[in-house]
Parts: structure tokens; sequence; C-alpha cells
């Protein structure tokens, strides 16, 4: 009740573009944050796929909206209809977050951010550490942009044969080439070399999955083949949080390494987002109790 006494004339929308859209925590999590704080905004989630997508932009801009989040299937694909872009963005070619600047729209990420202050969180800092990371889509290109740009020393990525190979290809170009200057040495290995992929584990600090391998409909597989090719030092990260522990998590578990389940990620680009909006720190440890 509170919250419908809260919307009047003068709420200002924040909105959402994805599909499927009924199981995102976002609405429920900004939605608290501005209540928590008196915001006069209210958030909602728009079922939009590719095919509707530009319409749906040229409406947000019609109805002069505060910003929005893109999810899945559209991170990729929003890019030409935007104004501006940050570079969270621009290197990764993907966008999660658009604020709206006076009518201008800039497309972030908040994605990788929230990746790596979420490891903050977890005492770990990516400078000059080595990274193995699994997939190259939506979830997975911030997180090498944005672990690059914050000083990873190298990147192994694996991807597998599909459609997403050649961007893991173009994500270490732009990491070499684009963003020589930040000296971060990356490298690209097909999936299917298991034997590669335990090699570079074993040489590195951190284990990522970025992709939805170990969340429906893909629950209860793994990108690796057993806890044999993880210890106790190593640090693994898994972009999925549907189940909180995916088999990947269990692995390390299993196997003494530090394991670290997709919510941070989820909860640190949503209040990096609620910030590039409001200007406002979200009440992070507020969120965590009440949805968490
Ligand atoms: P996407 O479709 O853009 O990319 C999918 C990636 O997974 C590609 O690299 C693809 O090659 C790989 N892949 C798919 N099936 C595979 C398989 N069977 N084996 C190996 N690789 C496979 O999707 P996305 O936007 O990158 O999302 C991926 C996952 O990340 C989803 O589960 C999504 O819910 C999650 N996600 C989490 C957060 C978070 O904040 N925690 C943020 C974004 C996405």
């Amino acid at each position: 009740m509170e919250n419908l006494a809260r919307i009047n004339g003068k709420t200002e929308l924040v909105g959402l573009l994805a599909t499927p859209i009924g199981h995102s925590l976002s609405p429920a999590m900004h939605n608290m944050a501005f209540d928590k704080l008196g915001l006069n905004c209210a958030y909602l989630a728009f079922e939009v796929g590719n095919e509707k997508l530009e319409d749906a932009v040229k409406g947000m801009r019609a109805l002069n909206v505060k910003g929005f989040n893109v999810s899945m299937p559209n991170k990729m694909k929003i890019l030409p209809y935007l104004d501006e872009l940050a570079d969270s963005a621009k290197f990764s070619g993907a966008v999660n977050t658009v604020v709206n600047i006076d009518g201008k729209f800039v497309g972030h990420s908040t994605d990788g951010m929230g990746y790596t202050r979420n490891l903050k969180e977890h005492g770990i800092d990516i400078k000059g550490k080595k990274m193995t990371l699994i997939g190259s889509g939506g979830a997975a290109t911030p997180i090498a942009i944005q672990s690059a740009l914050e000083g990873i020393a190298e990147i192994s990525i694996f991807a597998r044969d599909d459609a997403f190979f050649p961007q893991a290809e173009e994500n270490v170009r732009i990491i070499n080439e684009d963003m020589k200057h930040l000296n971060v040495k990356a490298n690209v290995y097909p999936l299917e070399n298991v034997e590669r992929l335990r090699a570079e584990i074993l040489t590195s600090d951190i284990l990522a999955n970025g992709t939805g391998v170990g969340m429906k409909p893909l629950e209860g597989l793994s990108v690796i083949q057993d806890e044999s090719m993880l210890r106790p030092d190593l640090i693994v990260t898994d972009v999925v949080y549907i189940p909180r522990k995916s088999k990947l998590m269990e692995q390390a578990e299993a196997a003494g390494a530090t394991a670290i389940n997709g919510l941070g990620m989820m909860l640190w680009q949503g209040a990096l987002a609620f910030e590039l909006w409001t200007g406002q720190q979200m009440p992070v440890d507020y969120i965590k109790e009440q949805l968490f």
C-alpha cells in the first residue's frame, strides 16, 4: 500500500526491456530502494525482444523515462538505438543500463562493474591476477572488458564452438589491440579443448563461468568436467544465481576453493545502475536483507 500511495502525477518511470522477464529480481530490488530512500520513481518490467526493441526505445524517448535496464536478448542489439556509449559499453559492445540525460540516451554496462565490485566485497582485487573465463555472450563479455579496464594481468577466454565463438575472438582482439595501453594479455581457446582448459585453470587465480550452464535449461551441468580441475587457492565465480548453488559452485566447494555465485554481481550491477539514474547509493544491505 505504501508503494501505491507513493505513485502520483510526478512519478518518474524506470523500465526494463527483456524477455523472458517474469523471474527478474530487478523490479523488486529497485522499487524497494526507491521506497526506502523516498524517491518518486517506479520501476516496471516490459516483455520486449529484439523485434520490438527499436519501437520500445522510441517509446521510452516519447515518454521521457528516467532510464531503463536492458537484459537478454537485447544487450548487444540496443547499441544502434542509443545516442552515446560509456567506455564500459563501448568496449564490450553491450549495454544493460540506459540513462536519459536531458533527452540523450546514454548506454552503460554495469554488469562487468557489478562483477568486479562483488569480488571487492569478498576482499578480492583483480589487479595483476590471471582469469580463465568461460563464455563470450552478454554477461561474459563485460566481465572480460571490465576486468581488463581494472588491471587484470592475463585473461584466457574459452568459448564453445557456437555462434558466440567469433565474439570470443573479437573480445580478445579488443583487449590485445584496442585496449593495448592497458597491457593485458588475452588468449582465446575452444571450450572443447579440455586439456588446455585444465592447464589454463592451473595457472589462474580466478575461474569465472560467464555462461548460463548450471541454470535452467542447463541446470545440473557444469563448464568443467570434474573438481580435479580446481584447487583450494582458486577463486571460482559464477554468473548463475538460480539456483544459488550451481553444479560449478558445488564442485568449487568440494575442492575447497572459494565459491562466489552470481547473486552479488546481480545486486551490484543493479546498485550501480541505480546510482547512474538517481545519483544516490542503493541501500544495498537493506535490499540484501529483504530479497536474498
Ligand atoms: P548470452 O546468450 O548472451 O550468452 C550465452 C553464452 O553461453 C555464450 O558464450 C554461449 O556460447 C555460452 N553457452 C551457451 N550454452 C552453452 C553450453 N551448453 N556450453 C558452453 N557454453 C554455452 O547470455 P548472457 O546474457 O551472457 O547470459 C548468460 C548467463 O548469465 C545467464 O544464465 C544469465 O542469467 C546470467 N547473467 C547473470 C548476471 C548476474 O548479474 N549475475 C548478469 C547477466 C547475465
